[in-house]
């Protein structure tokens, strides 16, 4: 099975900061990582990979540094991997996003000598956070996509996937192509050894630019490719409703509590 896993480059922190006139992260000073949901998964698709054979690719589109990250993959699987930067790509919302990621998949095969049998990405990036850009990529590929996959097995030429409900799982049954988006598993996925980082250092990354895809529209591409435009951002004040009682008798601040409860109109 040919796999293709789209990962993104995220700032290694749960307070995002956000630019107040661009608009845009501020990545300076943040230490980086592959998005979390993003290796759990790789991990499948290595698994997958282990059992039937084929070969995994990661695809990342960002900044140069975003190589760092295609690299920490391929010391945990991955077989090859392609980043695909421009300065036309900068400033695309999630429309724009998938749409650069779906063209670069068809470059991808092309340069690959295959299609990819499923296309794996993360729930969501922890920075965005929107989610958006697995099930857009499945609709401008005009593929079948399955969300919130826990696990897939290959069965009668297609997969099964094991997906998070509320309250249980679904077991969804499609053929190939699909796209799958992954959420966090039962299991941690595996640490790179010093053998196999050695081994990501050696390989080239191929970077591919609007010449590499020969069949982008980049009308559809960066800000002006964007319908979405982020206005305004800003943090939620925090009210302080929470009342204390502290440096008494634990009797005598149960009490005052039980009082306090009862003036409320709570007990
Ligand atoms: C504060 C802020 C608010 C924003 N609000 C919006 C908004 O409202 N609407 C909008 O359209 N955009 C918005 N954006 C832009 C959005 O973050 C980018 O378009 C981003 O590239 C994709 O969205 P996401 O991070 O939400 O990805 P998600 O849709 O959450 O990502 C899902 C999965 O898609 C794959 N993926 C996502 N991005 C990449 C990539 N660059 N390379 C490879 N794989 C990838 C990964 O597998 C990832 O796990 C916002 C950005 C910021 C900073």
């Amino acid at each position: 099975m040919n796999i293709c896993v789209c990962i993104k480059q995220v700032p290694d922190t749960n307070e995002i900061k956000v630019d107040p006139v661009t608009h845009t992260l501020i990545r300076k000073g943040v230490p980086s990582i592959v998005n979390p949901f993003d290796m759990y998964a790789q991990e499948v698709g290595v698994r997958l990979k282990e059992k039937s054979g084929g070969r995994l690719v990661v695809i990342s589109m960002g900044p140069p540094q975003a190589a760092q990250a295609l690299r920490s993959c391929l010391a945990v699987g991955a077989d090859a991997a392609y980043l695909i930067s421009s300065r036309s790509f900068g400033g695309s919302d999630t429309l724009a996003t998938s749409y650069i990621l779906s063209e670069s998949i068809k470059a991808v095969e092309e340069k690959e000598g295959a299609r990819f049998d499923l296309i794996l990405c993360g729930k969501q990036a922890t920075d965005g956070d929107t989610a958006q850009v697995g099930p857009e990529i499945a609709e401008h590929l005009d593929l079948p996509q399955v969300t919130y996959a826990l696990d897939i097995i290959e069965k009668d030429g297609g997969i099964q996937v094991k997906r998070e409900q509320d309250a249980g799982y679904d077991m969804i049954a499609t053929k190939l192509p699909a796209v799958v988006t992954v959420v966090k598993l039962p299991y941690e996925p595996r640490y790179p050894t010093l053998k196999t980082r050695m081994g990501a250092k050696k390989k080239e990354i191929p970077v591919l630019t609007e010449a590499e895809i020969p069949t982008i529209d980049l009308a559809m591409c960066g800000l002006k490719g964007s319908p979405t435009r982020v206005k305004k951002t800003y943090s939620p004040v925090r009210e302080k409703h929470g009342v204390k009682i502290s440096g008494k008798d634990p009797v005598q601040a149960a009490g005052e509590m039980v009082e306090f409860l009862a003036d409320a109109k709570l007990l």
